[in-house]
C-alpha cells in the first residue's frame, strides 16, 4: 500500500474524512516537496498541496501524487475550507502538536465542519523506512563514520572543542553532506559529564575523555553517532565506566529484535548499568528513531510501550555521567531486521587513547 492508501485506510478509526498536514517534515515525507512552506490536504478522493507563488515551480517538479494548488500565503486556510466544502468534509483531522493557536482559530472560523485534533499519525508511518529512505540514511552514516576516522588524526591536546566541531562539520560537507545533522556535541574532561555539552571554547587537555556526538545531514536524512575517546591516559574510574557502557551497548545490540517493546529494548542497557551501580548516572532514554528528524518515533525508555518493528532505524546510546569526573556515551545507528538488527555504524568502539 502506498502512503496515501495507508492514511485513507485509517480515516474511520481516526474519526475523520480528511487530513490537514501542516508539519513541514511530514509534508516532505508525504509529497516529496522540499520547500519550506506549504499545506497538505488528503481526503478519500483527493490529495492536494497548497503553496504560494514562491514554490509553485518547485512543487510541480517534485510532487507526483498530489495536485498542486497555488494560493496567496494568507489565504491558504480559505482555500482549504473551500475544498472541504466542495467535498462535503465534516471532520478534518489536524496535527495538534504543530498547528498554531492562531491558525487553528482561522481554520475553525472558515470551515463548516469540525476540526479533529490528532497526534502521531504520519509519524508512526515514518517509523518504517522505505528502501530509498534507508539508502539515504546509510549514506549519512557512512559520511559520519568517515568523519570519525578523520577527526582522530586531528584531535590532540591544545585544540578547543569548537575547533574539533568545525573540522568535523567541514569534513562532512566535503564528503557530500548538506550540513551536520544537529549542533555537534564535543564535551571534554569534566564537560563530558554533560550529556548534551555542545562544543565550547574549552581546550582539550591530556587525560581528558572527549565525547563526540555528531551526524551528517544528507538529502533530508540524518545520521547520529557518538564515540568517546581519551587524549592521554584517563583516570581508572573513567576506563572502567567506559567498559561498562560498551558492554551495556553490546547487550542492547544483541537483544534488540522485532516484537519487543521500547521498554524491553531500553532495559538491555539500563539493567546492566544499574547492576554495575551506575543506574542513577544514566538519566536519559537509551535511543530513538532516526530519519527525516533527528529524534523521531520510537523513543526507547522505561516508559515506552510501542513495539520495535522490522524496518525501523534506531539509535542505541547508553551513557554514564559523573559530575566533576566526566562521562562516557557510545551510540550506534541500527536497522531492525526480521531476525534482530544490523549495525549501520562501522566505527570502532574499543577505547581509543590518542
Ligand atoms: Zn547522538
Ligand atoms: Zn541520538
Amino acid at each position: 500500500m502506498d502512503k496515501l492508501a495507508k492514511l485513507r485506510a485509517q480515516f474511520d478509526q481516526l474519526g475523520v474524512d480528511g487530513l490537514l498536514i501542516t508539519n513541514g517534515v511530514n509534508r516532505r515525507y508525504l509529497t516529496g516537496f522540499t520547500g519550506s512552506a506549504g499545506t497538505v490536504v488528503i481526503t478519500k478522493t483527493e490529495a492536494c498541496l497548497f503553496v504560494d507563488f514562491r514554490y509553485v515551480d518547485q512543487a510541480h517538479s517534485q510532487v507526483k501524487n498530489y495536485s498542486v494548488i497555488q494560493l496567496e500565503r494568507e489565504s491558504i486556510y480559505t482555500g482549504v475550507a473551500q475544498m472541504a466544502e466542495r467535498l462535503g468534509i465534516s471532520r478534518l483531522g489536524f496535527e495538534q502538536g504543530n498547528l498554531t493557536y492562531h491558525l487553528h482559530a482561522q481554520y475553525t472560523e472558515a470551515l463548516h465542519g469540525e476540526m479533529v485534533p490528532l497526534s502521531g499519525v504520519i509519524e508512526s508511518l515514518r517509523t518504517i523506512k522505505t528502501a530509498e529512505e534507508l539508502q539515504k540514511i546509510k549514506t549519512a552514516v557512512e559520511i559520519s563514520d568517515s568523519a570519525f576516522s578523520h577527526i582522530l588524526t586531528y584531535i590532540r591536546q591544545g585544540v578547543t572543542e569548537i575547533d574539533v566541531a568545525n573540522e568535523l562539520e567541514f569534513y562532512m560537507r566535503k564528503q557530500g553532506a548538506t550540513s551536520s545533522s544537529f549542533d555537534i556535541i564535543i564535551a571534554s574532561g569534566h564537560r563530558s559529564a554533560l550529556p548534551h555539552g555542545v562544543a565550547s571554547t574549552k581546550v582539550i587537555e591530556t587525560g581528558d575523555m572527549v565525547t563526540l556526538d555528531f551526524g551528517a545531514y544528507y538529502e533530508g536524512y540524518r545520521s547520529d553517532m557518538t564515540r568517546t575517546i581519551a587524549v592521554g591516559q584517563p583516570k581508572e574510574e573513567l576506563k572502567s565506566i567506559y567498559t561498562i557502557v560498551l558492554d551495556s551497548l553490546s547487550n542492547a545490540l544483541a537483544g534488540i529484535t522485532p516484537g519487543i517493546t521500547g521498554r524491553e529494548a531500553d532495559a538491555f542497557s539500563r539493567d546492566y548499568i544499574t547492576e554495575k551501580g551506575y543506574g542513577e548516572q544514566y538519566g536519559h532514554g537509551s535511543g530513538h528513531g532516526l530519519g527525516l528528524d533527528l529524534h523521531e518515533e520510537i523513543f526507547m525508555s522505561p516508559k515506552c510501550d510501542k513495539l520495535v518493528e522490522t524496518g525501523m532505524v534506531l539509535t542505541v546510546e547508553p551513557g554514564i555521567y559523573i559530575p566533576g569526573l566526566g562521562g562516557v556515551r557510545i551510540e550506534d545507528d541500527i536497522l531492525v531486521t526480521a531476525n534482530g538488527n544490523e549495525i549501520l555504524t562501522k566505527s570502532p568502539k574499543e577505547l581509543i587513547i590518542l
